[in-house]
């Protein structure tokens, strides 16, 4: 099959192919650039446009389409602008020239996470207005900086602010993964980010000697104990064809730290692992379990949180939910087959469950390998214009779900 040549593009895979050219990777994101883009398609669509900068350079830009019924609570669709770095020498073609080749597929960074769902919302709201229709409650469009680096100048900020709160937000839809299957997978809740540091200390000495009591052979025991904690987890996930990655906790062991000499026994070691905690887990429980490992390795263990995430929350996916049951109505009438899954590392979806806003992590991929951060990152033309049919049909049902308690 030959190219397709831009003049026979759809005009939505151009303007999706255009956002992809924009430079917005980390560490440094052009982000002035993603931003006048942004504005410029709040001009065509006649949307307003606010700029909230929650941290200097680092700016929320919110497009609003205003619902009849400005009583009701709001839709708020959110995408992240950055995304992560590449490794160009291992890419079939240049990450950042949304290159389409023969078949259709769409190479880039952020082709799945998530430029595509962006241009998905916005193009879906151009097709809504253009076939004149309106409902009752509003709908925002989020673009936020800074997500690829855990959102502490993005979300996390903007949630802190009034032009959040003048949102209300009663409702969020924010990224999902691509499905390699027929189904479409949508997330209800993540797993919680614990960094967690063990130091060990204990006699040092000649390193020819048989001392007593060292920072090592304590650290070795923790670091079993944990370890053996992490297989347990793996074969419980391995071994329940129900259960998802999400569902259960990873551990791993990411940074070993002490030493000064080959012949000096250390005073102190460290350790670092990456837990990720499942959100049925009773967080003061596993906390306390933490301690009690370092206390059963000996004298002198103790741990540190690095980072330590403490606000799980689940959006509800059970029918009698008038959010999920208007969700998932729309699978039902398009034929499509929806998994329901607990995301395995951490969205800015977080951020808003944390202050009380049901949110749902999908981004329309199916039949589509899992290829966020990965190189080649790619997307077939088929499946993103597919996922704006999507779109077309959730928003109006998102939008019109009826006066709900939660709106006085
Ligand atoms: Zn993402």
């Amino acid at each position: 099959m030959a190219s397709k040549g831009p003049e026979d593009e759809h005009p939505s895979v151009t303007l999706f192919r255009q956002y992809l050219r924009i430079r917005t990777v980390q560490p440094k994101p052009d982000y002035g650039a993603a931003v006048a883009f942004l504005e410029e398609r709040a001009h065509q669509l006649s949307l307003s446009c606010q700029k909230v900068e929650v941290a200097p350079g680092f700016v929320v830009t919110v497009l609003t389409w205003p619902g009849t019924n400005p009583a009701l609570s709001s839709i708020l669709l959110n995408s992240h602008t950055d995304v992560v770095p590449v490794f160009k020498e291992h890419w079939s073609h240049d990450p950042f020239e949304a290159f389409k080749d023969s078949d259709g597929y769409i190479y880039g960074r952020g082709t799945q996470d998530m430029k595509c769902v962006s241009i998905q919302y916005l193009e879906a709201v151009r097709r809504l207005k253009v076939e004149g229709r309106s409902f009752p409650r509003t709908i925002h469009m989020t673009f936020v900086p800074d997500e690829e680096v855990g959102g502490h100048r993005g979300m996390e900020l903007f949630v802190q602010r009034p032009e959040f709160q003048a949102l209300r937000a009663g409702f969020a839809l924010d990224e999902g993964l691509a499905n390699p299957t027929d189904a479409f997978s949508v997330f209800y809740s993540e797993r919680s980010v614990w960094w967690v540091r063990v130091t060990s200390t204990g006699k040092p000495g000649h390193g020819s000697r048989f001392i007593e009591d060292t920072a090592a052979e304590k650290l070795h025991k923790v670091v079993s104990t944990i370890l053996a904690f992490r297989e347990k987890e793996r074969q419980r996930l391995q071994s329940n064809p129900h259960l998802k990655e999400g569902a259960v906790t990873s551990v791993n062991l990411t940074k070993l730290e002490g030493g000064v000499a080959y012949n000096v026994v250390p005073a102190t070691m460290s350790a670092g692992f990456d837990f990720r905690v499942a959100p049925d887990v009773d967080l003061k429980a596993f906390e306390e379990q933490l301690h009690a490992w370092c206390q059963a390795a000996g004298e002198g263990v103790t741990f540190e949180f690095v980072q330590k995430w403490t606000k799980p929350r689940v959006t509800p996916t059970d029918d009698s939910d008038p959010w999920w049951a208007a969700f998932s109505q729309v699978f039902k009438d398009m034929n499509l087959t929806l998994e329901a899954e607990i995301f395995p590392a951490t969205t800015d979806s977080r951020y808003l469950r944390a202050m009380g806003v049901p949110a749902l992590g999908f981004s329309p991929m199916n039949h589509t390998p899992v290829l966020l951060h990965d190189h080649d990152e790619r997307l077939h033309e088929a499946v993103f214009l597919r996922g704006i049919d999507i779109y077309a049909h959730l928003l109006p049902a998102l939008a019109s779900v009826p006066t709900l308690p939660s709106d006085n």
